[in-house]
């Protein structure tokens, strides 16, 4: 299996190669058709995988082929993830696969100084990698807003939970239009989690590894 036997298109292609990525993991060889085709996704899979490239290449795909209508630059998809460290990570995988497809990103999480992030969000991005808290506090203060979100992830949902998140998450769902496309991933499936997702997800395709 090849990625571009994936129908990836060429800007992602061409980033993928300077990568050094020969051919997709198996979440990607399953999640990526799914997603392209406008699936919502439960995914059950650990860090390591290949997991953040499952979800960002075909994100990067979909925004690219459908242009925001009146051509401005808004946050189009919105990825919320427990950790900095994390969200920092997925921030540079979408600026890696994305690098030729003119998208911006950008990344917001707490215990820093919200100016520069600030900065970054009024430039402009198309998508935006956040975790909960700092992203509700740039909401409450209207810094942001959701209403342009076509498609959501929610990644490492069991870890999100384990650390409180629960209310916060509840909150962002409330902001995201509900026509729009969700990707859900944990490691983990209790039944928590699982009524979380049923309570996201319309008819997900699901994918584990
Ligand atoms: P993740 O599970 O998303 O944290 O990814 C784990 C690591 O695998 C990251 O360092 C990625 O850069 C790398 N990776 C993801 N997909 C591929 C691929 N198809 N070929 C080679 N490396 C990959």
């Amino acid at each position: 299996m090849k990625f571009s036997s994936l129908h990836i298109i060429e800007p992602i292609l061409r980033a993928l190669e300077e990568e050094g990525y020969t051919h997709p993991t198996p979440i990607q060889t399953e999640a990526i058709p799914l997603i392209l085709k406008g699936s919502d996704l439960l995914g059950c899979a650990q860090t390591g995988t290949g997991k953040t490239a499952a979800f960002a290449i075909p994100i990067l795909q979909l925004l690219r082929e459908r242009k925001a209508i009146d051509g401005k630059r808004k946050i189009r998809s919105l990825i919320v993830t427990p950790t900095r460290e994390l969200a920092i990570q997925i921030g540079e995988s979408f600026s890696a696969y994305g690098r030729h497809t003119g998208l911006t990103n950008t990344v917001i999480f707490g215990g820093v100084g919200q100016n520069p992030q600030v900065n970054a969000l009024r430039r402009g991005v198309d998508i935006l990698v956040a975790t909960p808290g700092r992203l509700l506090d740039l909401m409450n203060q209207g810094i942001l807003h959701l209403h342009d979100i076509e498609i959501l992830v929610l990644d490492e949902a069991d870890r999100m939970l384990d650390m409180g998140f629960i209310h916060d998450i509840r909150k962002i769902l409330a902001a995201v239009p509900k026509e729009r496309q969700s990707l859900f991933f944990s490691a983990t499936m209790p039944p928590e989690i699982q009524r979380l997702s049923s309570t996201i997800l319309r008819h997900p395709a699901k994918v584990s590894v």
